[in-house]
């Protein structure tokens, strides 16, 4: 029974399936091709140190992450896994670099020049990845220029360039863009010395890009977020045919039952009215956990394993459904679930999502701190 706060919502996170998920994605690649576990933002909201801790365990082999911040994160669950930081690093943030020993990702010279001054400072060398803009129009240096920077960095005597890597615009949608932007990558690696290559990690997919990887390609890493938790971004791609499982599933409660007259607008506005009397419930979550008032008059929960409709506007605290199909009665601290499955019944992610107009991954990153992760750490039998 409830009684405790996290009974009034929470986001259970079962790192078994995770774990099944990694194995699974890395059985799908051959052998060589290095496992990136993308964990930022949270680590999509599962909770970055049980989700690092857990993927470290089963030997994800290097992290990437947005910022120096997160990335002294990742560093104190555990020392020796490459991290790397996708994204800028400014002017003050250097230090952190070398202090918790992370790799910047580098576009230009201005960078170079930070970077080299801050391994200097400190007496020791630093880590970079070189990242080429081969159409996404974001970080990186432009495909055409990558070769000068390229040689800058193999001169510097304070940086130890360990990585090439490039990231896709519309992997899910557009497959010719895509091919485009990775021939591009590839045709800067092929002016770069085999020896050097071979040393170098070099990545291109997310996980929505896993496609091509054959035995000549230089591409020997893949950097995987969305997928390991268990969505398909792209259900064409060679990795849908991995059965990958849900990580996270968003619970709360019914507050509330009562029976109410045919007519009677429900919630701020009255954007609904009932067309017949009705039971509804009052749930105890709303926006202010990561609801989105989007999915108003749209979204639904499975209460006793049933799909129970979202009556009016999701308010901050509370959200009501129809529960008058329900044959068992509902009663206060009776389970609605928001994302997962209860019986026969699921509601996935990309679902919720669809309702809130919203992708997935801002769904992740929208649950709120007053939703209480609770892990589920029960082993991998295999
Ligand atoms: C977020 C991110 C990824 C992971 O993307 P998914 O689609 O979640 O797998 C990979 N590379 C970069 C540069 C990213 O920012």
């Amino acid at each position: 029974m409830p009684g405790n706060p996290q009974d009034r919502v929470w986001a259970a996170i079962d790192l078994a399936a995770l774990e099944r998920n990694l194995g699974r994605i890395r059985s799908a690649l051959p052998p060589h091709v290095r496992y990136v576990a993308v964990v930022k933002a949270d680590a999509y909201g599962h909770g970055l140190y049980q989700t690092v801790a857990r993927l470290m365990q089963c030997h994800a082999d290097a992290f990437a992450v947005a910022n120096v911040f997160e990335g002294a994160e990742v560093r104190e669950v555990g020392a020796g896994w490459p991290i790397l930081v996708l994204g800028a690093v400014l002017p003050g943030e250097e230090d952190h670099l070398v202090n918790y020993d992370l790799i910047a990702t580098v576009s230009g010279e201005e960078e170079v020049k930070r970077f080299e001054k801050a391994a200097r400072r400190a007496g020791q060398a630093l880590r970079v990845h070189l990242k080429i803009d081969t159409g996404m129009g974001r970080l990186g240096v432009w495909h055409s220029d990558a070769e000068a920077l390229f040689k800058r960095l193999e001169k510097s005597k304070h940086l130890v360039l360990e990585g090439i890597f490039t990231h896709f615009s519309s992997a899910d949608s557009d497959l010719d863009y895509t091919r485009t932007q990775r021939d591009r990558l590839l045709r800067f690696i092929k002016k770069i010395p085999v020896e050097t290559q071979r040393d170098l990690l070099v990545h291109a997919d997310n996980s929505a890009g896993l496609e091509s990887f054959t035995k000549d390609s230089p591409l020997n890493a893949v950097r995987v977020g969305l997928l390991q938790f268990g969505l398909l971004p792209y259900p064409t791609s060679l990795l849908s045919r991995l059965a990958v499982e849900p990580v996270l599933s968003f619970s709360t409660r019914v507050g509330l039952t009562k029976e109410l007259p045919s007519g009677t607008p429900i919630s701020y506005g009255q954007t609904y009215r009932l067309k017949q009397r009705s039971r509804i419930a009052v749930l105890t979550a709303g926006y202010g956990d990561g609801i989105p008032t989007a999915s108003s008059n749209k979204a639904e929960v499975l209460i006793m394993g049933k799909r129970c409709p979202v009556l009016g506007r999701i308010t901050m605290d509370q959200t009501v459904v129809d529960v008058t199909h329900i044959e068992h009665p509902v009663s206060p601290g009776d389970i609605a679930t928001l994302i997962g499955r209860q019986g026969r019944e699921e509601i996935t992610v990309t679902e919720f999502s669809e309702w809130g107009n919203c992708i997935p991954w801002e769904t992740f990153c929208s649950l709120t701190k007053r939703v209480p992760r609770v892990y589920q750490t029960s082993r991998v039998h295999t």
